[in-house]
């Protein structure tokens, strides 16, 4: 491609709107461009890199035994009610009516379609297992979309549904989709970790997520660094700490103590001189509009995550002060769970606790010497707090190390939820009717570009990892108006064409710093400078975008030079 004919508007100035580096460099190197929130025109740079992706992702879908098919975006409502999703997906989905009064929605995930589908269409046993995936437009109307392409309200999701006929079967299908994806991301030139996950809103049993390690990810991940164990924080199991027994201690009254304008749990386990971990900390969270108190230790942090799994519900957040008290009327700052007329959940710590601080419901007073299951009952209890690094590996009680992520696909088991809700079954080799034993796997195409870019840059741009990059090699002419520099560049540009390298030419009638600043700046793995030293001594200057390594090459040496590095690099991240 001629850069002289692309639409490639780069830009010097960081935008303001951009808070993470992939976002800004997405938009300074012209990949893409904002049309309204959370949704984006892909330039032709960026659609490039997508669709690289999804090149990878294909092949490796394909390889598994999948197969490609394109369901609709636009889907019925009747479908989603059938499942109980129409009600609890939330406001993610954006519904809407049509001239007949039918209501439906734009497409966040296909499992009722592609349910539907296999209802009609698969009826033996001898039919299974299929897995079939499509590589698609989706529409999330999320609450926040920011960063870009890490999290817009449309973007391109590969989606994948396997159909089998026993747990076991279905297992060896997650399993499949398990080694695909690492194949994918190791492709990709990715640096990642698959990690327990929770199951959201798409429900089922068992998942892992795959997450590419960078400072910007919006998931923390726990990682054992002695055994394999990773898990998302939203999911990572806590293990119950020893606790001091409660019967060594003398078991004390509960005692209305005053505490003059202390709301924080500091303040006031200073003022009583007890640490805060005797305290009861009562965080109230509103779920599925109804509020909630969640109790932890003083000086724990609650898990938002699995208060919402904990209470099957469906959106937890945690209610300001001004929305509780409207709510609850109750003296906000002095919260404690004795007496609370709330539905309350207990993080299984709490429940250990003995002559435990909390607050009295009462402006300015606080309580002491309560005993949780004789001073209250929680509505429910469990594993609710957020796991820290200072918490033991819950596998084998190694030393635990946090680190963010950002997610870039996610598999999930889902067993006969969505086939028995929607009575989709086949005739198994007995000629009973069993319903089909699902899975489903996703991977966010767009977000991965902007993961690549979070995980490879520098200060001068991007970096792409070659199996990504838009191109693979930029030409930059740097004597456009000398017959014999451009006459070269023109062959070269000709000779890696044939040779079925991924070139881009950049031809423009511009002065050499801003074709080196642009090159840098898009992060096209190979740069070829055909300049001067050409004119003078016949020789061009091959250089990599990442490390910087540059050396002097024959002109005529060039094209095969490249075309080896190229292939070479590509095949070192196919692995096994
Ligand atoms: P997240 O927790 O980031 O919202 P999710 O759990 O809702 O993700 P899934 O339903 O598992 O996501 O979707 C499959 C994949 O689609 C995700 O792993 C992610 O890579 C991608 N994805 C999800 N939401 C978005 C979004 N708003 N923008 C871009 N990619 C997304
Ligand atoms: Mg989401």
């Amino acid at each position: 491609m001629r850069y002289s004919q692309m639409l490639l508007p780069t830009t010097k100035e960081t935008p303001s709107e951009a808070e993470v580096i992939s976002h800004q460099l997405l938009l300074r190197g012209g990949f893409i461009r904002k049309l309204t929130s959370g949704i984006y025109t892909y330039l032709p740079l960026g659609l490039a890199a997508i669709q690289k992706v999804a090149q990878i992702v294909r092949e490796e879908m394909n390889r598994s035994g999948a197969q490609e098919l394109l369901m609709p975006m636009v889907q019925p409502a009747d479908l989603w009610q059938e499942t109980g999703r129409w009600q609890k997906y939330g406001s993610e989905l954006l519904r809407f009516t049509d001239r007949h009064e039918r209501e439906s929605c734009l497409g966040p995930t296909h499992e009722e379609v592609i349910t539907d589908l296999a209802r009609r269409e698969l009826q033996s046993y001898r039919q299974l297992p299929k897995n079939l995936y499509q590589i698609q437009t989706k529409f999330r109307d999320e609450i926040r979309p920011r960063f870009g392409l890490m999290r817009g309200r449309e973007f391109i999701m590969k989606d994948a549904y396997s159909f089998d006929v026993s747990d076991e079967t279905a297992g060896e299908s997650y399993q499949k989709m398990y080694d695909a994806y690492h194949r994918i991301f190791q492709r990709c030139g990715l640096d990642f970790r698959a990690v327990e996950a929770d199951t959201g809103t798409i429900g089922g049993s068992f998942s892992h997520e795959f997450m590419v390690l960078a400072q910007t990810g919006e998931d923390t991940l726990v990682i054992c660094e002695q055994c394999s164990y990773a898990a998302n924080v939203e999911k990572a199991k806590v293990a119950l700490e020893e606790q001091k027994e409660a019967s060594r201690e003398e078991v004390r009254d509960v005692v209305k103590v005053e505490t003059p304008g202390m709301k924080k749990v500091e303040r006031v386990a200073e003022f009583l001189q007890v640490e805060s971990a005797d305290l009861i900390k009562t965080m109230i969270y509103i779920a599925d509009g109804e509020p909630v108190a969640a109790l932890v230790r003083g000086d724990r942090d609650v898990q938002p995550v699995k208060l919402k799994n904990l209470l099957g519900a469906t959106e937890v957040e945690l209610g300001d002060d001004a929305t509780v008290y409207d709510m609850t009327k109750l003296p906000v700052g002095y919260l404690g769970p004795v007496g609370l007329p709330l539905k309350t959940v207990a993080d299984q710590e709490v429940m250990h606790m003995a002559n435990a601080v909390c607050g009295a419901n009462e402006k300015q007073y606080h309580l002491t010497g309560v005993q949780p299951g004789r001073d209250f009952t929680p509505t429910l209890s469990g594993d609710l707090r957020q796991i820290t690094s200072d918490d033991s590996c819950p596998l084998c009680g190694g030393v635990l190390r946090l680190t963010e992520g950002i997610e870039v696909g996610h598999i999930f088991k889902l067993g006969t939820a969505y086939s028995t809700a929607m009575s989709a079954t086949f005739q198994d080799s007995e000629g009973q009717e069993k319903p089909f034993v699902m899975g489903c796997y996703g991977i966010g195409v767009s977000r991965v570009v902007a993961a690549a870019i979070e995980q490879n840059h520098d200060d001068n741009g991007i970096v792409f990892p070659l199996p990504v990059s838009p191109f693979q090699v930029i030409i930059l002419n740097l004597g456009i108006n000398n017959e014999k520099i451009s006459s070269a560049a023109e062959k070269l540009y000709e000779d890696l064409q044939n040779r079925g390298i991924e070139v881009l030419y950049d031809d423009r009638d511009e002065r050499p710093g801003s074709k080196f600043k642009d090159a840098d700046l898009i992060g096209i793995p190979y740069r070829i400078t055909v300049g001067k030293t050409y004119e003078k001594e016949g020789k061009v200057e091959i250089r990599q975008r990442k490390g910087g390594e540059t050396e002097s090459v024959e002109f005529d040496f060039a094209g095969a030079m490249i075309d080896e590095k190229v292939r070479g690099e590509l095949t070192s991240y196919v692995g096994n």
